[in-house]
């Protein structure tokens, strides 16, 4: 039987910035098992007749300086920072994100729908009891007013988790929501600020690989094993089954998605627990240049299949329109892709955003799961069964074995902060 110190579940980020965190600390007992046949999980990049794809649209924003620093030290090619320029398709027109901030934007009735309910939804002066905030959809409107919500917040955002927003936890997005009161939205009418939320953001010539790959540059050659699946683990012997052999270890530490490590355990709880969106990318490449000065804009109508589309060529700057385009679906979903291509390619010229443009290469991917639904009970439940795993030495990290929302900053800082604390 093979033997391991530290067991590490996946080369995503956070297993790879684990195996790196290990080996900075001149650590080198560890196995990273990864049951795909590359590294990289959903932070993966396409290339194909000469234009540069992500898995889905990744675009990079970090807070900790270090951090970004540590990475760039270990990537040979370019990154560009680039000024965000995002909007909202809006009843045929372009409104600045975020919606909530610039609703001055909009044709004059819905800007007084939209005044007139964030007034009386958030006036101290007006309100006699604070409106519930129970759930998501209740934060959503005691906050922001009925308007603000239906005409963008709640439709947009069902369209990405495919879910009824009554269903998730009031912080299911954290620090991803740009939250903003009556104040900021009135001085913004004035003086636009729109850039507080992520103002800038960094992208790799290489496309977001290109971190996964310095990461990975940190961990010594032969400490992955690609297409080795974990299959089980024996908690009280603390062994591991894969695909291809059992490895006993001290400690394991896992990237995989929540639900399938707590079934791989034998985990006693209510599989229903977990919910999940899934994610189908078009990655589209055409043969001329469309729109200038756009980054992504976010769909809200529900007549338009897909809720988001970046233009790659716009970070870049080249001269043929690179798309990512992304469509939320429920997790037992049966995604027709080609059918769905038909569909994304109408509503592309419908929108304006395909004029005389011809497509000349393609991709597409389902990403399951891609956002998972952030619930009361999946909250209680994972610290449950999480604190019962770690006391066996089983600790389960990143977006879905944390079973959450973050990005791929968050997601190393997670592991240093793990192997810091493991000694
Ligand atoms: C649509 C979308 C857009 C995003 N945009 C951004 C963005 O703009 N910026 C940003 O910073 N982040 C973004 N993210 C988040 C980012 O993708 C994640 O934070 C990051 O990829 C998570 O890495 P991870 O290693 O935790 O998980 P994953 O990428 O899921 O990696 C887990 C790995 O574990 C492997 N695995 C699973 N089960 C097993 C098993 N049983 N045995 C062995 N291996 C296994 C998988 O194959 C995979 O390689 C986005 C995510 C999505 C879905």
């Amino acid at each position: 039987m093979t033997a391991a110190r530290t067991l590490i579940v996946g080369a995503g980020v956070t297993g790879l910035a684990t195996a790196a965190a290990l080996s900075e600390e001149k650590d080198d007992d560890f196995i990273v098992l990864e049951a795909d046949s590359e590294v990289g999980g959903w932070c993966k990049t396409v290339k194909k007749d000469g234009f540069v794809w992500d898995y889905s649209g990744h675009f990079f924003h970090f807070k900790h300086p270090e951090i970004e620093q540590w990475l760039r030290a270990r990537m040979p090619g370019r990154v560009r920072v680039i000024e965000k320029k995002s909007f909202i398709a809006y009843g045929g027109r372009k409104i600045d994100f975020p919606f909530q901030k610039n609703i001055h934007q909009l044709p004059r009735q819905d800007f007084i729908d939209c005044l007139h309910d964030l007034y009386f939804a958030r006036s101290s002066d007006v309100q006699r009891e604070a409106a519930p905030e129970g759930n998501f959809e209740e934060m959503l409107y005691a906050r922001l007013g009925r308007s603000i919500c239906e005409k963008f917040l709640v439709p947009y955002n069902e369209k990405l988790y495919a879910c009824s927003l009554a269903t998730l936890d009031k912080d299911a997005m954290g620090r991803f929501f740009p939250h903003a009161d009556l104040t900021d939205i009135v001085r913004n009418m004035k003086r636009p600020d729109n850039a507080s939320y992520n103002a800038t953001f960094t992208y790799p010539e290489g496309g977001a690989i290109e971190y996964v790959r310095a990461l990975e540059r940190a961990v010594a050659p032969g400490k992955v094993s690609l297409v080795e699946p974990l299959v089980s683990i024996d908690l009280s012997s603390k062994t591991a089954r894969t695909s291809k052999r059992e490895i006993r270890f001290d400690r394991l530490v896992s990237s995989a998605p929540f639900n399938r490590l707590a079934a791989m355990a034998s985990l006693d709880h209510d599989p229903s627990t977990w919910a999940w969106n899934k994610v189908l990318v078009f990655n589209l490449g055409f043969d001329a240049k469309g729109d200038r000065g756009v980054h992504w804009v976010y769909y809200p109508s529900r007549e338009t299949s897909f809720y988001r589309v970046g233009w790659y060529d716009n970070i870049f700057d080249t001269d043929r329109m690179s798309l990512y385009v992304e469509i939320g679906f429920p997790s037992d979903a049966r995604i027709d892709v080609a059918a769905m291509r038909d569909r994304v390619l109408a509503d592309l010229r419908r929108e304006g955003v395909v004029t005389g443009q011809r497509l000349v290469a393609e991709h597409s991917v389902v990403l399951d799961p891609a956002y998972v639904h952030v619930t009361k009970r999946s909250i209680a439940e994972h610290r449950r069964l999480a604190a019962a795993l770690g006391e066996r030495g089983v600790y389960s990290l990143g977006r879905y074995g944390g079973w959450t929302y973050c990005a791929i900053e968050d997601n190393i800082v997670e592991a240093r902060a793990l192997v810091t604390s493991l000694g």
